[in-house]
Order: structure tokens, then C-alpha cells, then sequence
């Protein structure tokens, strides 16, 4: 396993293997001299450019944090956007960590002023019919809201967007990906302190649902992942995962959930830790897959959930039973809109859970 970054390394790692020379089986690469880093010098996979490496929040499962944090400067950039129109590609790809990362201040304060510059010199570029994003984060957005007020018209003209083709969807939508991992504040100080920066982690949740709801204000439609499996998640961790999803879901929340399992990526901080996989999940750990998926499906595609009947959902319990054990099933048949009682103690909208006989200032509640 070749890990780090390839520029100090890799070649001389290929020659040996080509030579027949010994190499050792876990290689961790020299970091590289950034002012040192080629630019590309041929069209790269959907014409990716590198706009910054590194991020430095600090995220205990993450690898890329370790890498020094550095932002390439324009000329570099558009180097790279040059090669990839001149490669016949009409989309500019950013790859990053985090757009807002781009140039930011110290204290993870994002740099409006050169973001913008930076997708304006892109989009006006001759040839860049397209920009896509890689990741970004949501605390950015919420300290700076004129962020979004000037990039989201550069970028919403440059999004892949065909109302033929996307009837479903009314209206053009950045999207990007963003990690909220989690809506536990304990396991956010415990493994995530930065990620929020530069505000604490301490009003986490509220912190993701302003966040996302700021970027749907700007027709941003993020796609969010959502990790469960971390070490020592407890059931109020995941619960308050539960809650989370729930409350995005109730202030309408348009995004996509990704739901992640933990992965003790060898570099990482939790690299030694054990890999969660879907036999050691729990039925709550279970559910957040399966909500995620049900908001998704009803969001995205509220035409499919015929997708969901009983002899689609049948077919699949009897595999997934049998593959993952029973603790799959509930979340499973609340998956398929089955009205089945659920675990949590959350507050809900009436359409995702059972009336309470004593409902609490008129609303709903899990039981
Ligand atoms: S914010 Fe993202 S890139 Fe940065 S350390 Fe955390 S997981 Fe890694």
C-alpha cells in the first residue's frame, strides 16, 4: 500500500516494482514541497483541477487532514483548466477538501473575495461549459452569507441542467458534498472538535440545519454523509443521529443522505480501531440507513415508491435477513412505510411514525 501523497515517491516506488526490486508492502510517501507539486500535462477524469490539499480540522477518522493544508494559487489553477479544454473537456471539476478552504484566513475563516475571483476566472474561461464541485462545509456558509449570495449565480450557470431530462427537479441546484458524520455532540468533541470551526461543535446540530437550510436558500441541494459505526457510538449517539435527520427532514431539508459505515483508514488517528460492517450494526445503527434511504427515495424520486410495495420489500427482507440477521428487519419495514413502532424517543412529523394516544402539545412521537 502506497500512502501520502505521490509526488516525492511514487515514480521511484513504480521503478522498483518494474525492476523487481523489494518494496515495502505499507510505503508512507515523503511530503511533497508544494511550491514543488507538476501541474497536470495531459486532460485529467472529468476535468479534475486541484484547487487546495490538506484541510487541518482535524477529523480523527480522516486522512487528508494530515496532509499540509495549502491552496494552489490562480495561475496554477487555470494552468490546469487550460490543459483540460485544450483535452476536449468542457467541465472543470474542483477537487478539494472543502471549497471554503480555498485561501481561507487563519481559523478556518473562509476568503469570499478570493473564492469568488477564483470560480469567476473559471466560469469566464473560454471552453468551460460546466463546474463541478467536490466537498464542502457547512460552518463557512453560516459565517459569511454573502458567500453563496455571489458564487451560486457563477456556478448555477454553469450546472449540468436539462429540464427535459430532469423533470422532476424545477429548477437548477449546485450540489456538493459535505460531511455532517453525525448529529452526537460527545462523539463530535470526541473525534470531530474542528469540524465546525470557526464555531464549537457544542450546538452541532443546529449548526448542520442552518447550514443546509442557507444552502438550499441559494439553491445549493448538498450531498450530506452520514456515518454510523464510529468507536463507542452508544445508542444516544445514534439516536441523536436519528433526531438530527428527523429535524432536517422536518425543516425540509433538500439534500441527499449518503449513510456511511466507519472505516479505520490505516493513516487516520482511528486507524487501529475495529471496521464496523453490516453484521455487527444494531437495529438503531440499521434504522439510520434505512431513513436516510426513505427520505432520499421521497425526495428524490417520490414517483418510485411503488419501488417500496410489499413484494418488492419482501424479496429483499428475505436477502437481507438472511445475509445480515433480524436485527435488519424493523428499520427494513420502516423502510417500506410498514407502521411499525420504532425505538427512538424523537418528536416527528405524522407522516414517519405512529400517533401517540396522548400526543404531547399536539404533535407525534416516536414509540
Ligand atoms: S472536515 Fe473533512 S477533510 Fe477536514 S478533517 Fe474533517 S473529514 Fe477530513
Amino acid at each position: 500500500m502506497f500512502q501520502g501523497e505521490g509526488e516525492e515517491d511514487l515514480i521511484s516506488v513504480f521503478k522498483k516494482m518494474i525492476n523487481d526490486e523489494a518494496v515495502s508492502p505499507y510505503f508512507v510517501a515523503s511530503k511533497p514541497n508544494t511550491k514543488k507539486i507538476p501541474p497536470i500535462t495531459h486532460a485529467a477524469c472529468y476535468g479534475m483541477v486541484e484547487i487546495t490539499r490538506g484541510c487541518g480540522r482535524g477529523c480523527q477518522f480522516c486522512s487528508p487532514t494530515n496532509r499540509t493544508k495549502y491552496s494552489f494559487p490562480l495561475n496554477y489553477i487555470m494552468k490546469e483548466v487550460k490543459t483540460n479544454v485544450d483535452g476536449g473537456s468542457s467541465t472543470i471539476f474542483t477537487v478539494t477538501e472543502d471549497i471554503f478552504l480555498y485561501k481561507s484566513k487563519p481559523g478556518f475563516i473562509p476568503n469570499r473575495e478570493e473564492i469568488v475571483k477564483l470560480y469567476k476566472t473559471i466560469a469566464s474561461y473560454p471552453g468551460v461549459d460546466y463546474i463541478l464541485l467536490s466537498h464542502a462545509s457547512l460552518a463557512p456558509v453560516i459565517y459569511d452569507q454573502k458567500l453563496l449570495e455571489e458564487l451560486s449565480p457563477i456556478l448555477l450557470e454553469k450546472t449540468r441542467w436539462n429540464p427535459e431530462l430532469h423533470k422532476s427537479y424545477p429548477k437548477r441546484f449546485v450540489s456538493v458534498e459535505v460531511g455532517i458524520e453525525t448529529g452526537s455532540v460527545r462523539l463530535m468533541k470526541k473525534y470531530m472538535k474542528g469540524k465546525a470551526l470557526p464555531y464549537s461543535v457544542d450546538n452541532w446540530p443546529e449548526l448542520v440545519v442552518q447550514g443546509v437550510g442557507i444552502m438550499n436558500d441559494y439553491d445549493w441541494w448538498p450531498l450530506c454523509t452520514i456515518m454510523t459505526g464510529q468507536p463507542d457510538e452508544t445508542d444516544d449517539d445514534v439516536r441523536a443521529t436519528l433526531d438530527l435527520i428527523d429535524d432536517l427532514k422536518n425543516h425540509n431539508a433538500k439534500m441527499f443522505y449518503t449513510p456511511v459505515l466507519f472505516i479505520p483508514l490505516k493513516e487516520a488517528m482511528l486507524g487501529n480501531n475495529r471496521r464496523t460492517n453490516l453484521k455487527n450494526l444494531s437495529e438503531l445503527q440499521w434504522e439510520v440507513i434505512a431513513r436516510c434511504w426513505k427520505y432520499n427515495i421521497d425526495f428524490w424520486r417520490p414517483d418510485m415508491k411503488w419501488m417500496l410495495n410489499p413484494i418488492f420489500f419482501f424479496s429483499h427482507w428475505f436477502y437481507a435477513r438472511w445475509k445480515h440477521g433480524k436485527k435488519a428487519t424493523i428499520p427494513m419495514m420502516h423502510l417500506a412505510g410498514f407502521p411499525i413502532a420504532q425505538k427512538t424517543n424523537k418528536l416527528c412529523t405524522p407522516e414517519y411514525c405512529q400517533e401517540d394516544v396522548s400526543p404531547r402539545n399536539g404533535r407525534h412521537r416516536l414509540f
